[in-house]
């Protein structure tokens, strides 16, 4: 069934050093999928701890927060029909060497950590990853419909 769905999209440090984030909304566009908030950010070391607390526990987990802090990145809530698994689709797997050909983690990571891309993996993470970087004002959408 047809589903309108938020998500939210990273270009992540290394992808914004190497000038890739007009490639990444290129492929956004390109795919139908709306940008409906952006905004590049730099991220303090407590921002990015918070927003892989999930991963707190890995052996990546501090490697990741210096990755993710290294640099600005760009934050970005798409809208779109089954916006969730079509922007994961565009970003390929989180390996780049094992994703699909084409995926832009393929064409523009560097390695499992320095990815290029971040995407939101369910509805409930992509209400909560949303609220994270975006207040109300800064998203473009119907009142009703907002995250939070
Ligand atoms: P993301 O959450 O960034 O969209 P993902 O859902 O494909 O990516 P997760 O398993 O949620 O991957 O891991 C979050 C991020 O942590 C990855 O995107 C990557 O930057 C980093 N990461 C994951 N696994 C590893 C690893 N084995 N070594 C180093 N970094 C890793
Ligand atoms: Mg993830």
């Amino acid at each position: 069934m047809a589903e309108t769905q938020r998500t939210l999209a990273i270009v992540k440090p290394d992808a914004v050093a190497k000038g890739a984030i007009g490639e990444i909304l290129r492929r956004i566009e390109a795919a139908g999928l709306r940008p409906i908030g952006l905004k590049l950010v730099q991220l303090s070391e407590g921002q990015a701890r918070g927003f892989y607390a999930v991963h707190r526990e890995r052996p990546f987990y501090a490697s990741l927060v210096k990755f993710m802090t290294s640099g600005p990145v760009v934050v970005c809530a798409l809208e779109g029909e089954q916006a969730i698994a079509r922007w994961r689709q565009l970003m390929g797997a989180t390996d780049p060497a094992r994703a699909d050909a084409g995926s832009i983690r393929k064409d523009l990571g560097t390695d499992v950590e320095r990815n290029a891309v971040h995407g939101s993996d369910a509805p409930e993470t992509a209400r909560i990853e949303l609220a994270y970087f975006f207040n109300a004002t800064e998203i473009q959408g119907p009142v009703e419909a907002l995250p939070g």
